[in-house]
């Protein structure tokens, strides 16, 4: 890639490097993307990178106009070859770019000199106002293009034969029209008005414009005088034909994952089955053209969804190794990413769990280390203290015998002197151990205040940690949103009703009797028995229906765009999908019901509002016998009883 060269800073250990590489990041707030975690590696390393010619082109190519089809065709083209280091087609390219430029300046002369010669002549019905309101236009549309300066000589070159046509007024807006129709290609067609849109429809439908006013297809010769009939009926039909062969199998196989598109483009094709006059098939060309922009703009989101998923893995991988040994945390962050590969795709929803994976994996690597760092302090205090003690224990037992043969001595002299040299010894002896025994204390102090500190250190990252666990909306037993998750949904389901007075429902379930479920068959068969019901309920539901773990055995689903009949009917289906699957705990099959409360959203009121009637209904579900679903309705008629 590039050419590192070391400076004299100290070497760093690499894996010190990219936690600071880390840090800095998140202290400086950038993009967290792959070159600039380069970026500020390499500053914190000391590494100078010298610019390769690839990056410096790749620079360049940044700051390259890309504004038309044409411009983003030539940045496409030097982007693929960069990417597949595709050497041998460098010199082709040169070689394009430069006939291009050439090609372009080339026109530029001839097109100034044709539009001045043809600006002054005289030519009936179209005079310098109209000619200068199709030089504008032209302008508009195409004044950042490259090929201007074709168009611009396309223009000249109409008012020139006009000049020799035997012209009348309205034939004269028809000319002016079919130039710029003519100079219009897909990618420019939105920047048009919509009377210029269906002029290029029809001619990207093999049509001309002559004639409008009696537009059929009976008639071809009138449709276009520069065909023989047979010859038009044969083309048109051709082109009629693969029109619909690119519908049935180029675009409908290709649309699978996208419902509505499809649907959109089988009634294109349906619409061109039936399609006799030419009004018909302006509105299928203009239909399909529509599409075709959608289409685009999906593969373009596609991409970058694709791009997104494999840089989220990539961080998946690489930081595997830095993951705390306690699965927990991994476990969490596996599960919300499998949660986001499984729904519907979303942008937003990616880079996101991206953010999150990355503040855990930072903390936890710093979690890791400060570990390891506390288990080494442990380690060296321990070998210090029976160090010291052995120490100890030798200068106590020495001490000891010293003692008991100056004991012995003092009992066999008689001489002052000698006791007094005796005393001396004992004296220097007893010091030498005092100082021993201070020293093992002072040391064994000074450990233990390291180990202190390690200790706080990881009481705080742990406490960081969970705070950062709570920023996760995804419960981690069962994959499900939990109560943050929820909470953010719920905004959003609420508005989204609000702005489509549309009726929003909610819909509480509590496990019955899991108390005794828990009882009889252990905590941990309990635990599947709600990883079970939230993969029935998810399996179940429609994918806009939102599942989230309230609390403990219970679960609150929201129904967007769904009436109280039509949630009791959904919620009783998941009962009856509940009691059709079972599910192995300690080698049994075993079944669990729930009970429900419904309520409606009803405009203005708080989230807690509409989950209190839900909690309420349920518990008159609870109260009237259990493995059932009551709404407030049921609630209502009940207070009233
Ligand atoms: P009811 O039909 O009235 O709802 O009876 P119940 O026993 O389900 O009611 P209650 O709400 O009193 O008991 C809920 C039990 O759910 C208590 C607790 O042991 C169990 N529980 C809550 N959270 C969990 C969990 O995460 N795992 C397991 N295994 N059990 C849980
Ligand atoms: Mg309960
Ligand atoms: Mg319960």
């Amino acid at each position: 890639m590039s050419n590192p060269s070391k400076s004299s800073k100290p070497a760093l250990v690499p894996l010190d490097i990219a936690r600071e590489t880390f840090k800095q990041m998140a202290l400086r707030r950038v993009v967290p993307s792959p070159d600039n975690y380069l970026l500020i590696y390499n500053e914190i390393a000391g590494i100078t990178v010298k610019e390769t010619a690839e990056s410096a082109i790749r620079k360049a190519l940044k700051q390259l106009p890309n504004e038309t089809t044409e411009q983003s065709k030539w940045i496409n083209r030097w982007d693929k070859l960069l990417k597949q280091e595709n050497w041998a087609d460098l010199s082709t390219l040169l070689n394009d770019s430069m006939d291009a430029n050439v090609a372009v300046s080339k026109q530029w002369p001839d097109a100034i000199r044709e539009l001045i010669q043809h600006w002054d002549a005289k030519q009936v019905g179209l005079d310098v106002t109209r000619k200068k309101e199709a030089l504008e236009k032209v302008l508009i549309n195409f004044g950042s293009d490259p090929l201007l300066a074709q168009k611009l000589q396309a223009l000249a070159n109409n008012w020139k034969t006009y000049g020799v046509s035997d012209a009348s007024s309205s034939k004269g807006i028809e000319v002016i029209a079919q130039v710029e129709g003519k100079l219009l290609s897909l990618g420019d067609a939105a920047v048009l008005s919509d009377s210029a849109l269906e002029t290029s429809d029809l001619r990207d439908s093999g049509l001309n414009t002559h004639n409008l006013s009696t537009p059929s297809l009976a008639s071809p010769e009138v449709l276009n005088p520069g065909y023989e009939p047979d010859q038009f009926q044969e083309t048109f039909r051709a082109l009629q034909d693969m029109l619909k062969q690119s519908l049935n199998h180029g675009l409908i196989p290709r649309l699978d994952g996208y419902p509505e598109l499809k649907e959109e483009a089988e009634q294109i094709f349906s619409m061109s089955e039936k399609a006799r006059k030419l009004k018909e098939w302006q509105v299928v060309v203009k239909q399909f053209r529509a599409l075709l922009v959608r289409v685009e703009l999906i593969g373009a989101n596609e991409e970058g969804i694709k791009q997104d998923l494999l840089s989220l893995l990539k961080l998946l991988i690489d930081n595997i190794g830095e993951l705390v040994a306690d699965d927990q945390w991994v476990r969490g962050q596996v599960t919300s990413v499998q949660t986001i590969i499984s729904g519907p795709l979303d942008r937003a929803l990616i880079v996101d769990a991206e953010k999150s994976l990355k503040e855990v994996i930072f903390k936890q690597g710093m979690l890791k280390h400060s570990l390891a760092d506390a288990k080494n302090a442990f380690k060296s205090m321990i070998a210090t203290f029976v160090d010291r003690l052995s120490h100890m224990t030798n200068s106590t037992d020495t001490y000891q015998s010293k003692v008991g043969q100056y004991a012995d001595k003092l009992a066999e002299t008689e001489d002052i002197a000698q006791i007094n040299t005796l005393l001396e010894s004992l004296m220097k002896d007893t010091h030498t151990m005092q100082t021993d025994i201070v020293r093992s204390r002072d040391s064994m102090m000074q450990q233990s205040a390291e180990v202190e500190v390690a200790q706080q250190k990881i009481l705080q990252l742990q406490a960081e940690l969970s705070q950062l666990s709570e920023k996760v909306s995804i419960d981690q037993l069962t994959g499900v949103l939990n109560r943050r998750g929820l909470d953010e949904a719920m905004l959003k389901e609420i508005s989204r009703a609000e702005r489509g007075a549309s009726s929003l429902c909610v819909a509480l379930l509590d496990i019955d009797n899991f108390k005794h479920f828990n009882d009889n068959y252990g905590h941990q068969v309990g635990d599947t028995a709600l990883q079970h019901l939230a993969k029935v309920i998810q399996e179940t539901l429609r994918p806009t229906d939102i599942a989230a773990r309230f609390g403990g055995e219970e679960f609150v689903i929201l129904l967007p765009d769904t009436s109280i009949d039509a949630a009791i009917e959904t919620i009783s289906r998941l009962q009856r999908a509940l009691t059709k699957q079972f599910f192995l705990g300690n080698n049994e099959r075993l079944l669990i019901t729930f009970s429900a409360g419904i309520a409606l959203y009803r405009e203005a009121e708080e989230q807690v509002t509409v989950l209190n009637r839900a909690d309420q209904s349920m518990y008159l579900a609870k109260k009237s016998g259990k493995n059932r679903v009551m709404t407030e309705v049921d609630l209502e008629i009940a207070r009233k009883n």
